[in-house]
């Protein structure tokens, strides 16, 4: 960055108003590439939440009545807003999170799309007309939407992950508190102002932060709300499920992945390191979709390490405002402790560092980009989502051995393969367990297409028409 930057101070954003906690309490906003504070977080309190509650309720009755033309409007007008400020969004993403500013200014960009997808989604929310077999009577099929929604996003893209989830829900008719994650709280922030300035009605969005479990807690159990989206760990999704059930409340879960890549003895094996390693050590490795569990052909094996590897020792580690840097760091210091312990444990176990391994002194959270080569089973890595810039290979030749190897965990998100045959394209499309899978590619997000994962990495899909399926209630009426 050329021109001056200033992190802006974190706010509350309820029913319109832009303030800090009613009690003052406040949590530091870190910088992961200095270790330095650069905000005080206000941390909202039951009063506070009851205030978001209340907008919502309020915000609904308004939003509801809204014509879809009129919602999205107001959407299309944000997303305008977001492609203007992409380079000062991108910047408030990297200076909390750490990912380099050109992917978060193209994720400031994707989450215009995300937002010109989800408000034309909005005007096709169709019902249906069913033919009646009593004479003089209308079967009447509508799609309403369900109500106030409680969403909880993570700090690994805290820009697009709140997207999917306000835009889908904005477009539905819904209104939205949102608990972004504390670690990167601006940049959702800077999303809810491009939607304030755009005309969103007040109490229509309302953003909170503070004690994760307190917050979720509190907003799940209240009648107001309708509907629970989340995306973060598993452990997580499971328990907030839970809640949810307790008032009959849907759920959208985007929980943790383990992706398995398969390199078959066909593969193009160039395409195959670019496009994975590439996948691999974006976002720090910090993605639910990323590349993980490598298996490799026994005849490919070793080259495939051997590239592999070379791509990340070539891989520049630095702060994320530097233009130099391609891969910027861990978003904070539980990741690096966790990286420690899932090496440490593999080597131990006879795996074998190809690259990386070792985190990078310094104040701020980094990590060199890693690669392990034949990790056993029996290794932490193989079985936990590792989260971060760490990917792991095995061996293997036969086709049903190497499905039953990625398919053997509760995990089921994304899931990658290569290969030149058609017909091995088509059998492994098949075979993998997951919601997602990209065949001799790498890129699985788009507003277009529906995000989500199956088995314990949850249920629901954001994006797609789906996207917008997930906050509608069909409603049947019949008139005589
Ligand atoms: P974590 O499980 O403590 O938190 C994950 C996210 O959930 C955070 O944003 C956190 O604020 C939120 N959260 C935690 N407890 C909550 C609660 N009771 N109610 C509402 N929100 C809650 O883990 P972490 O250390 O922040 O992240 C590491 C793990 O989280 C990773 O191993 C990964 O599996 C998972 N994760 C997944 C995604 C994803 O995109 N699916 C994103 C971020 C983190």
């Amino acid at each position: 960055m050329t021109e001056a930057f200033t992190y802006p101070a974190p706010k509350l954003f309820i029913a319109g108003v832009w303030r800090m906690a009613g009690g003052g309490s406040t949590q530091p906003v870190l910088n992961p590439a200095t270790g330095e504070t650069i905000g005080d977080l206000p941390v909202a309190d039951e009063a506070d939440l009851d205030e978001a509650l209340a907008a919502a309720d309020a915000g609904f009755k308004i939003w509801r009545k809204t014509s879809a033309y009129d919602r999205a409007r107001i959407l299309h007008d944000a997303a305008r807003l977001m492609r203007e400020r992409s380079r000062y969004i991108g910047s408030v993403s990297t200076t909390e999170q750490g990912k380099p500013l050109a992917e978060s200014s193209a994720e400031a960009m994707a989450c215009a799309d995300i937002f010109d997808w989800f408000a034309e989604e909005a005007r096709r929310a169709y019902g249906r007309i069913v033919p009646s077999k009593h004479p003089g009577v209308r079967h009447m099929v509508f799609k309403e939407p369900i109500g106030p929604v409680a969403a909880f996003a993570p700090w690994n893209f805290p820009t697009t992950i709140p997207s999917r989830k306000m835009a889908a829900a904005l477009a539905a008719g819904c209104s939205v508190i949102i608990k972004p994650a504390e670690e990167a709280p601006g940049s959702c922030l800077e999303l809810a102002r491009c939607l304030d300035d755009a005309g969103l009605p007040k109490g229509v969005l309302n953003v909170v932060f503070g004690v994760p479990a307190d917050i979720s807690t509190y907003l799940i159990a209240s009648p107001v709300i309708r509907k629970v989206s989340f995306t973060g760990s598993t452990v997580v999704g499971k328990h907030l499920a839970k809640l949810a059930a307790d008032g009959m409340k849907p759920t959208t879960m985007e929980l943790g992945g383990h992706a398995p890549v398969i390199v078959f003895e066909d593969a193009d094996l160039d395409l195959a390191v670019r496009l994975s390693a590439g996948a691999k050590y974006r976002n720090a490795g910090q993605i639910c979709i990323a590349p993980t569990r490598f298996y490799v052909h026994d005849s490919l094996h070793d080259a495939f390490v051997e590239k592999f590897a070379a791509h990340a020792k070539s891989l520049k580690v630095g702060a994320g405002l530097d233009p130099a840097t391609a891969m910027g760091p861990l978003a904070n210091r539980r990741r690096l402790s966790a990286m420690g312990e899932f090496i440490g444990d593999a080597i131990g176990q006879g795996a074998t560092a190809a690259a990386g391994g070792e985190g990078i002194g310094g104040p701020g959270n980094f990590w060199q980009p890693t690669l392990l080569s034949d990790v056993p089973n029996s290794a932490r890595i193989m079985n936990e989502e590792p989260f971060g810039p760490v990917a792991v290979t095995q061996r293997f030749s036969s086709f049903d051995e190497v499905v039953e190897q990625a398919n053997r965990l509760p995990y089921g998100l994304a899931a990658y393969a290569y290969t030149r045959s058609s017909r091995t394209a088509a059998d492994i499309g098949d075979a993998l367990e997951a919601g997602m899978i990209g065949i001799n590619f790498s890129i699985l997000t788009g507003p277009e297409t529906p995000f989500g994962g199956v088995k314990e990495s949850g249920h629901g899909s954001e994006g797609g028409h789906e996207g917008l399926e997930a906050y509608l209630v069909t409603k049947y009426v019949a008139q005589g």
